[in-house]
């Protein structure tokens, strides 16, 4: 079956919102807060690359991360965070941890890990965050992972072609297909030919089985 079309739909969101990110120059990675039925309640995701974005989200700042962009923009009044879950496509860095525990959330479901600031850990061996209810789960599947890894190289080479050696031998330590297709795609390009979403992670699903 296509990626997408086996994605549920707060991952969906997610990865739409992650590809947004990227178009727009930012990391690509998304967030939304979605009820226990899986409806989305809000989304948010990275922005920190841009100057300007609409009324109510972080940007063009470093902390203008996926994840606060969405915790930000739920409706507390009307929803009990400790019912709902944060889906991220990226494990959450530090930040986004204690935000996500501060929120009172339920449940964090992330899709792929974070070997150089993911930080899921940190529920395991921080008193503070262990005493919350999150409950976290992740990844969330081999594929997906490696999907959402391989764009995020690709992106942190356009950024900084020079100084990735260690950022990315760090990365392929634990995902060295990802890696490789990230690499790979960078040289090539292709991804700059890509609007829609769908094709996006078409392309780098491609990419991922001929390095496998
Ligand atoms: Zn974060």
């Amino acid at each position: 079956m296509d990626v997408w079309d086996g994605l549920s739909e707060p991952w969906r969101a997610c990865v739409q919102l992650a590809w947004e990110a990227y178009l727009a120059g930012s990391l690509p990675i998304g967030a939304v807060v979605a009820d226990a039925q899986g409806n989305v309640l809000s989304r948010g995701r990275n922005r920190i690359h841009e100057r300007s974005g609409e009324d109510g989200f972080l940007f063009g700042h470093r902390l203008a991360h996926a994840e606060i962009n969405a915790l930000i923009r739920l409706d507390y009044d009307r929803y009990d965070p400790a019912t709902c879950a944060l889906y991220t496509t990226t494990e959450p860095c530090p930040l986004c941890a204690g935000a996500a525990r501060m929120s009172d959330l339920g449940e964090l479901r992330y899709a792929a890990r974070d070997p150089w600031g993911g930080s899921a850990a940190m529920f395991e061996t921080v008193p503070y965050l262990r005493r919350g209810n999150v409950r976290v789960v992740g990844p969330a599947d081999g594929h997906l992972e490696e999907i959402l890894v391989a764009l995020q190289v690709e992106r942190f080479l356009h950024l900084k072609p020079g100084i990735l050696e260690r950022f990315l031998a760090t990365y392929e330590s634990v995902m060295p297909n990802a890696v490789r297709a990230g690499l790979d795609l960078y040289r090539s390009g292709t991804l700059k030919e890509m609007d829609v979403v769908e094709a996006a992670v078409r392309v780098v699903d491609q990419e991922l089985r001929t390095v496998a």
